[in-house]
């Protein structure tokens, strides 16, 4: 039920009354879930023949069906970036309607991180190589675990490094670090690139929002749900950021 209490007359000094509007909003909640539920069913239909057309893009890259000459080399190069964005998008869409209908499940596990994050790096690599950004990775010795899930984690972590990757300069460099403190495991994505002004660090996290004039494509929702998928197992997601220097994405997880 949506209610609104509206105090009556402009004129403030003299109270005359108020005008109490009740208004059944369940029909629409549920034409609302209904368009989630069906987001969901589509996002969930794409990923299967996109996955297809990503198979066979990398053998006819590899050339493991005849050799392709440079114009066809580049198609098929244009093609497998085209291919990327559509699962980066149905991935985020497919997340999104998960956390709306409420049935993101956690399977809070210990996970290997090296493991995890060298898949990120080789999974974001030709999108780095095209713009000779380097990715380093550095993880302290003494940490190999991390207690999470280590399917929604992932997909963090490769949010933010394909973030790191869009949004700084070609020949840049990216950082990634993974440290323990007390009980905690700490992952740290630095860039050198464009930088966040101050106005929109907390924005930046916040469901569609993308900072005006961003130019690389996106929908600005990987960040909101990166914040949800790691508020949700207990850690915490922050960013410090100077403009034109390069920002750092952090989060935190139990060990
Ligand atoms: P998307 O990248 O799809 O727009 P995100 O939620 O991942 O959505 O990011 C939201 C916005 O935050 C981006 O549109 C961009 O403006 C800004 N942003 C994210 N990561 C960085 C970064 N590493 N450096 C500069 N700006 C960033």
């Amino acid at each position: 039920l949506d209610i609104n209490v509206l105090p009556t007359g402009e004129d403030s000094k003299r109270f005359i009354g108020q005008v109490i509007m009740l208004r059944n909003v369940t029909p629409f909640k549920e034409l609302d879930l209904a368009k989630t539920h069906f987001m969901g069913t589509v996002s969930h239909e794409f990923k299967t023949p996109i996955s297809s057309i990503q198979m066979g893009v990398q053998l006819l890259e590899n050339d493991r069906i005849g050799n392709l000459n440079d114009e066809q080399q580049k198609l098929v190069v244009g093609i497998k970036e085209d291919t990327l964005r559509l699962l980066k998008i149905t991935g985020e869409l497919l997340n999104l309607t998960q956390l709306e209908t409420g049935v993101v499940q956690l399977n809070i596990r210990p996970s290997e991180i090296s493991k995890m994050v060298e898949s990120v790096i080789a999974a974001n690599q030709s999108a780095a190589d095209n713009k000779q950004i380097s990715i380093k990775f550095k993880i302290n010795k003494n940490v190999d675990l991390v207690n999470a899930d280590y399917e929604k984690t992932s997909w963090v972590l490769s949010n933010i490094v394909s973030n790191a990757i869009r949004y700084s300069y070609e020949n840049s460099m990216i950082e990634i670090n993974v440290e323990k403190k007390e009980d905690q495991i700490k992952f740290s994505v630095k860039d050198h690139g464009y930088g966040i002004e101050e106005q929109y660090l907390d924005k930046v996290f916040t469901r569609y929002f993308r900072i005006p004039g961003t130019k690389a494509d996106g929908t600005g929702l990987g960040l909101s749900i990166s914040k949800e998928f790691i508020e949700a197992q207990g850690g915490e997601i922050s960013v410090q950021s100077e403009i034109g220097e390069g920002s750092t994405f952090y989060f935190s997880l139990k060990a």
